[in-house]
């Protein structure tokens, strides 16, 4: 990995980046995930790099959905398995979550290699090898799930995932709960529960938070994060040196 000196400004999101570029080096992380991660990267940057308040109710109300759930999974894809894998590994031993490997560029070799990571740092059992049902609305490739994992789910929190998905596992009747810096993306729009935060921040913010039992309504909560970015660039424009 690239030394990067810890005085830099721009340290962390630096070495967020050193860490998919190693994901990819490694085979866990597709060349797409690295587009994927500038986009939400460009979002984080108007945010302010910070957990804002919409984010924090978004995830005490996760919180408290996961410990109610019944079946709750987790979905793992190559950028999640790159940024937090033991972070991950301990939600899914909190919460009890089943951890399924599934992503948008499948091949068994990737999804083999994001298992070992996750049982590097401690997992148990870790889905998605041998998938044996079939999201529906999906195509062939992109629809591979097991049974035992996000088939039979009834939570399933999705991590920087796509719009289709998303949607298709809202039309199962699943709740969904996403982590997506973008508050605009099709995902963020569909989700029951959208934490508009950067991984690295909302899965150690999952881990110490306390639930909050409270009425959640995301598209309430996606104008809070829309509103907060307004004021954020209102009030940047007008700054004067
Ligand atoms: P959609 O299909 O939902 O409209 P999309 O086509 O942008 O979204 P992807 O390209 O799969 O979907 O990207 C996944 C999402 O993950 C993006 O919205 C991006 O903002 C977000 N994202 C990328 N990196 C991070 C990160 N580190 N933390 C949180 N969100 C991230």
């Amino acid at each position: 990995m690239t030394e990067i000196p810890k005085t830099h400004p721009r340290y962390l999101s630096l070495r967020t980046r050193e860490m998919l570029v190693e994901g990819v080096e490694a085979g866990i992380t597709s060349k797409a995930g690295l587009i994927a991660h500038g986009r939400g990267e460009a979002f984080d940057y108007i945010l302010g790099e910070e957990t804002i308040p919409p984010a924090l109710k978004a995830e005490r109300a996760a919180i408290h959905v996961l410990m109610e759930a019944e079946k709750p999974v987790i979905s793992v894809n190559g950028n999640v398995a790159a940024l937090v894998p033991s972070g991950i590994v301990e939600i899914s031993n909190r919460f009890e979550a089943k951890l399924e490997v599934n992503l948008f560029h499948r091949t068994p070799e990737r999804i083999g290699r994001i298992i070992s990571i996750l049982e590097e740092q401690g997992a148990e059992q870790v889905l998605g090898l041998e998938p044996d049902a079939k999201i529906k609305g999906l195509d062939h490739e992109r629809g591979k799930c097991t049974k035992e994992g996000i088939f039979d789910s009834d939570v399933i929190l999705v991590p920087l995932e796509d719009g289709d998905r998303a949607q298709a596992l809202v039309d199962m009747g699943k709740k969904v709960i996403t982590i997506d810096l973008n508050p605009l993306s099709r995902t963020s729009r569909t989700a029951d529960i959208t934490i508009v935060d950067n991984i690295v921040r909302a899965v150690p913010k999952l881990l110490d938070l306390s639930p909050s039992k409270s009425d959640f309504d995301n598209e309430d909560n996606l104008s809070e994060v829309l509103d907060h970015i307004f004021n954020r660039l209102k009030k940047l424009s007008q700054q004067k040196d």
